[in-house]
């Protein structure tokens, strides 16, 4: 059996090895490094995938986020509220800015941004909320538009870790997440579901003036070459990423659905555990499975289990062991342990196991064997 990992590049790579060649010697060939015509075609052919008239690239999700924030033009001292469960760079912008993030607490089902906890947090100075789509499945976006649109907010979606994602609205229509708020971001970085061979990122957006804003902005703020309108960045998507997202995009839909097959024979295996809760599908959203992240009940030995799926060759991990509100760069007078119950009490009893689009039955088999012979101890 090939040795497990949690996201398998290699061998994912080795399905798609010569396309992958061809596309990144046409660029070095090309020697158009920067702003070639890869990253065009691999912009308009990710505006089609996801439906949404503009599609901005840039150097990764973080700088995504950033941008999304210089171009809504946030002032220092302005409220921005997300989820205190989640990965650190939505806090990381909002603090760079010297704008004041505004922690609320997560869905103890779906670990996604409550609405109702939203709703509570609002203040005259809150200026936008960043919903983000944690493990692969949408935030409840028709909530959050409503309770934005009351309020006249911004949305931000962060959809670092969901894209591809159907977001399903009541009157069953369907939209990509990354694609209903005013803008989405997507990173690429090589674990993502679209994952490039470096860093990379883009921002999403359906409003022209705005999407013209960002796209200086990612380009030391100019429109014009060496004029300057604004206070921008440096932040591109060079054209060697964009060929192999190019062609990697081709397969996104068929990586959710080996992800997906993969999560349902870990469900299959822990349904029904007395120890074990199952990842709870969101009725409203499509699941791409960026992390199968389930939790263990009260009693159970975290530390035990990783240590023996480690003895078994296993990896697992701990996607978020600590929450925004409790790491040592942000401690902030405003909170204290205990002021998000759920986020803190699942950050204690989550564990994500093995995920990628290259899970063998053998592997899955022996991955599930194993965690129900520690638990069943
Ligand atoms: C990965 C990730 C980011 C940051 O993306 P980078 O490309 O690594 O900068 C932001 N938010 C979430 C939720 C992520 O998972």
């Amino acid at each position: 059996m090939k040795k497990i990992q949690m996201v398998d590049l290699q061998t994912q790579y080795q399905h798609i090895k010569k396309d992958i060649d061809t596309v990144i010697q046409e660029v070095i060939d090309s020697c158009q490094f920067i702003n070639g015509p890869a990253v065009r075609q691999f912009q308009e052919a990710l505006e089609k995938y996801l439906g949404v008239r503009h599609v901005i690239p840039c150097a990764n999700g973080t700088d995504a986020l950033q941008v999304s924030m210089m171009a809504l033009d946030l002032q220092p001292g302005d409220e921005v509220i997300t989820a205190s469960f989640t990965f650190i760079a939505t806090a990381e912008v909002i603090a760079l800015l010297k704008l004041t993030p505004v922690l609320v607490d997560v869905d103890p089902d779906i670990f996604n941004i409550d609405p109702v906890a939203i709703e509570r947090a609002i203040t005259p100075k809150t200026k936008a909320i960043v919903p983000v789509h944690l493990f692969g499945q949408s935030a409840d976006m028709e909530a959050i538009m409503a309770i934005a649109r009351k309020h006249n907010l911004y949305v931000i979606e962060d959809n670092c870790q969901a894209i591809g994602a159907d977001y399903i609205f009541s009157d069953g229509s369907r939209k990509k997440a990354g694609t209903i708020g005013h803008i989405g971001c997507t990173s690429f970085f090589p674990s993502k579901n679209l994952g490039c061979y470096g860093d990379g990122g883009s921002i999403l957006t359906d409003d022209d003036v705005l999407a013209q804003k960002l796209r200086s902005i990612v380009n030391h703020g100019m429109v014009v070459r060496y004029y300057h309108d604004m206070v921008g960045v440096n932040s591109r998507l060079d054209s060697i990423q964009a060929a192999v997202l190019k062609t990697k995009l081709q397969h996104l839909d068929e990586y959710a659905r080996k992800r997906n097959t993969a999560a349902s024979y870990y469900d299959n295996a822990f349904r029904n555990h007395p120890k074990i809760k199952i990842p709870a599908r969101f009725p409203h959203s499509t699941h791409v499975f960026h992390q199968y992240t389930m939790i263990l009940h009260e009693g159970v030995d975290r530390k035990g289990l990783i240590d023996y799926l480690a003895s078994k060759e296993i990896p697992a991990m701990i996607y978020y062991p600590v929450p925004l509100h409790l790491q040592k760069a942000y401690i902030d007078p405003r909170y204290k342990e205990g002021d998000f119950p759920v986020t803190e009490a699942i950050s204690h009893q989550v564990i994500s196991l093995p995920m990628h689009t290259e899970l063998s039955e053998e592997q899955l088999k022996h991955i599930t064997t194993s965690v129900l012979e520690f638990l069943n101890k």
